[in-house]
């Protein structure tokens, strides 16, 4: 292989190296949790997404065990072909009930889904408004399906509208994070959903982060706002709050055949394993039924909020799992992170181009799974360290 080739790749990685931006992967030692084994240490993590601390929850061990001894390990062919196993459609149909939506269609990740949805609804003679802060997975999906890309700032309904007003695409959608997943602050849902029937357009929600931690039961960030139109396409992923793995899209039941047909990447792809679905089904009544584990998660919100109101560094406004604390310099940012990490808690620094330059941050992710020491902890921690470290 010609060295200029590898000398390329190898120039790209010394240019991260040189600017402080190559990632590294931690090894986890440890079933996903609060307290975990990583790199060889015991830390108490805020920094998985398994916000009602479900993914080593023995009853969906259990149910992943029985269902792959019921069903087998792989489910052998894609959705359309062989691979749609009666664990798989008892899913979506539960689904939809939890959402109280009138169907759904499950794809292997959230990537997939919103790649799959899009392009399957979108072509050239189309346009998508997306929030600059949508996650990335939706900023993929708005290139791959070549319709025209408007992005309006965060939150901005004033811009959105004059993007809407003045389009004249022959179909429109809406794309936005429900719960924005480095900031942690909703979208403003019900004006969205105004903007959409006025300017005839769908509305898309990806709710990564508000299934099962939003909601009065865990139903998501629509079933909070009270939200039900034709129009509403949502979708969810089951590998945060649900505690497994997956995704799914619901909506008015023609748009759920539709996509059946057209998403790409439901129809050309292997079916997740129907053990998977198995689990899942016994998760959906543990996060409806389980409201203690929501208002655990939200007294540790809190806790943290009030601990940290008159700290050196401040949170930004968010009254969901993901609580971002807004240190602006990079190192500073990593200088933090390292000192908590020291400490045996480990919190990530999230920074450009991930997040606008000059707002490097702590992402900060709670769970159901933290007892109230742990946070105590924290906030023990990043009081010594808004003494100890310099400015
Ligand atoms: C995690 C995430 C996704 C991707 O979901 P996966 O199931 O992990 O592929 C999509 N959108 C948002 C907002 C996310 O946070």
């Amino acid at each position: 292989m010609s060295d200029s080739l590898l000398g390329e790749l190898k120039a790209a990685l010394d240019a991260r190296a040189a600017a402080g931006l190559l990632r590294r992967r931690r090894l986890l030692e440890s079933p996903q949790g609060a307290h975990v084994r990583v790199d060889g240490a015991e830390v108490i993590s805020f920094c998985s997404n398994d916000y009602l601390g479900l993914a080593q929850h023995p009853q969906l061990i259990a149910a992943m065990q029985q269902g792959a001894a019921e069903a087998g390990v792989g489910s052998g062919a894609s959705h359309l072909i062989t691979g749609h196993h009666r664990y798989h459609q008892a899913l979506e149909q539960a689904l939809a009930e939890f959402v109280a939506m009138p169907a759904s269609l499950l794809f292997s990740t959230g990537y997939m889904a919103n790649l799959g949805v899009i392009t399957a609804l979108l072509g050239r003679d189309d346009a998508i408004f997306a929030d600059k802060l949508n996650h990335a997975s939706l900023n993929d999906a708005a290139v791959l399906c070549r319709a025209q890309l408007h992005r309006f700032a965060h939150n901005d309904m004033v811009m959105l509208e004059r993007q809407l007003a003045t389009s004249t695409a022959k179909r429109k959608l809406v794309a936005v994070d429900a719960v924005f997943s480095m900031d942690g602050d909703l979208a403003p849902l019900t004006a969205l959903l105004a903007l959409c029937e006025r300017y005839d357009a769908w509305l898309y929600l990806d709710d990564a982060h508000g299934f099962g931690v939003l909601g009065p039961h865990g139903q998501g960030a629509a079933a909070a706002f009270g939200l039900y139109s034709d129009r509403l396409i949502y979708m969810a992923t089951l590998g945060k709050a649900a505690g497994v793995a997956g995704a799914f899209v619901a909506g008015a039941q023609l748009v759920i055949d539709y996509l059946q047909q057209s998403a790409r990447s439901h129809i050309y792809t292997t079916a997740a394993p129907p053990a998977l679905a198995a689990t899942l089904l016994t998760a959906l009544p543990l996060i409806a039924q389980q409201d203690w584990r929501r208002q655990h998660l939200h007294h540790l919100i809190a806790m943290l909020q009030s601990g940290l109101q008159h700290g050196r560094w401040p949170l930004l406004p968010s009254a969901t799992a993901i609580q971002p604390l807004l240190v602006g310099d990079n190192h500073q940012a990593l200088a933090l992170s390292e000192y908590l990490l020291a400490r045996g808690l480990l919190v990530p620094a999230i920074r450009p181009p991930t997040v606008p330059a000059g707002t490097a941050r702590l992402r900060i992710s709670l769970s159901a799974a933290h007892t109230v020491d742990d946070v105590q902890g924290l906030l023990t921690a990043l009081h010594a360290a808004a003494q100890e470290i310099a400015a």
